[in-house]
């Protein structure tokens, strides 16, 4: 097949996310997900022509993850030598101050990806081990890291700064730089297609709600503000993530409690959310318990729902002309009822849904607001994968 395919690679500390994506169509003819990496049964489940299979086997490493995935291609199809294959496309988390934009990963780039591990101490070495397996089994093709901070490097320093010594940001890196940019990039062309205005002229607040969940407001195609900081724990309230907090919460819980700092960014980053609040991380089930009469859904419900209008509401004062509200990712594009409560009683900024379509289930991108509204709400379904593929096959020409 002549047009040209991305492998694209997302390798997590204990699992690989792998999928062949036609970088022009964003279809994918095979994907799948090995986990527990470094146990001793591991299983790849793989999506080909013939829909899923599973083998299981033992996987040292993200090397060996990957000759399990070739051999699923292999097994089961598709072949991919039936394919234009023309790079591997790696998801990076935290490219920091040195990457704005996708590069062709060399030894300095996996230098300066492990030089960047303390801002992302989870995410970064899984990366680099992903990269690493790819490189060692695809020798031969040119690989491609594109990070979830690169949309956010147009931030300015009032946006992207902490009110702390200056040379904390100069000496250390303590900053804001923003997470699931590959999302926001993706998002904010299709949103423009849909409104269909040039992107350079459309401003958008654009909220991916996933298991993690960011706003940014984007400004001509650019990032001008987000929600995540200089980690993917500030903003809004997550499935397991607190969002904002009082930064004096770490001394308190330290001193009062007796609490070590692990265990307290443990709390905040799996603990909490909606997790905390609910007991439960996953939207569905909140909703789920929420319609039960449970208490604690019902209150995870309203802060989620409120911090999230807060957030609309900043992003609109910073943008100052907003053309179009867009919600993204799981909760976002499926859960009708957090795009209605989280912007109802905004009529008077020129915001307002439209009940029946916003109840409208689909897959498609969509607007949801009333003729009247002067501000577009759009439900627009992200795909990163994509999104990587096509910025890897702009990246090689
Ligand atoms: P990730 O951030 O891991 O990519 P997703 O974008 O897939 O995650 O979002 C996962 C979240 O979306 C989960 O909390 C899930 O409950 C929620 N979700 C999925 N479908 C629905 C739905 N129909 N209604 C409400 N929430 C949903």
């Amino acid at each position: 097949m002549s047009t040209p395919h991305v492998l694209v690679v997302n390798a997590g500390s204990s699992s690989l996310k792998y999928s062949l994506v036609d970088a022009t169509t964003g279809e994918s003819p095979g994907s799948g997900l090995v986990e527990r990496i470094g146990e001793s049964s591991s299983t790849v489940v793989h999506q080909g022509p013939e829909g899923e299979s599973r083998i299981d086997g033992a996987v040292a490493d993200h090397e060996e993850a990957f000759r399990l995935a070739l051999h699923a291609f292999e097994e089961h199809g598709p072949s991919l030598s039936d394919f234009d294959v023309v790079a591997v496309g790696h998801r990076a988390v935290h490219g920091g101050e040195l990457f704005s934009a996708p590069v062709l990963v060399t030894d300095e780039v996996t230098d300066a990806i492990r030089d960047l591990i303390p801002l992302a101490p989870l995410h970064n070495p899984a990366n680099l081990e992903g990269i690493a397996g790819a490189r060692t089994l695809f020798p031969d093709l040119p690989h491609v890291a594109v990070f979830d901070t690169a949309f956010h490097q147009t931030l300015e320093p009032h946006a992207w700064s902490y009110a702390v010594p200056r040379s904390w940001a100069t000496e250390h890196g303590i900053r804001r730089y923003g997470f699931h940019g590959t999302s926001f990039s993706f998002v904010s062309r299709a949103s423009a297609e849909l409104l269909g205005t040039p992107l350079e002229e459309t401003n958008l607040i654009v909220a991916h709600l996933g298991n993690g969940a960011s706003v940014a407001a984007i400004h001509g195609g650019r990032s001008v503000e987000t929600s995540m900081g200089l980690t993917p724990l500030e903003g809004l309230v997550m499935g397991t993530r607190s969002g904002d907090v009082d930064p004096a919460l770490h001394a308190h819980l330290h001193r009062e409690l007796g609490w070590s700092l692990d265990e307290i960014d443990r709390e905040l980053n799996r603990e909490s959310g909606l997790k905390g609040l609910a007991g439960e991380n996953d939207f569905r089930e909140v909703l789920r318990l929420r319609e039960e009469g449970d208490e604690g859904a019902g209150l995870a419900f309203d802060v989620y729902v409120h911090r999230l209008r807060k957030y609309v509401g900043a992003y609109y004062a910073v943008l100052g002309r907003v053309d179009a509200i867009v919600f993204t990712g799981g909760v976002g594009e499926n859960a009708a009822l957090v795009r209605s409560a989280a912007l109802s009683g905004l009529e008077p900024l020129g915001i307002q849904v439209d009940a029946e379509l916003n109840d409208v289930r689909s897959e498609t991108a969509r607007l949801v607001s009333s003729e009247r509204s002067r501000v577009a709400v759009a439900v627009v379904p992200t795909d990163e994968e994509w999104e990587i593929a096509r910025q890897a096959v702009d990246l090689i020409g």
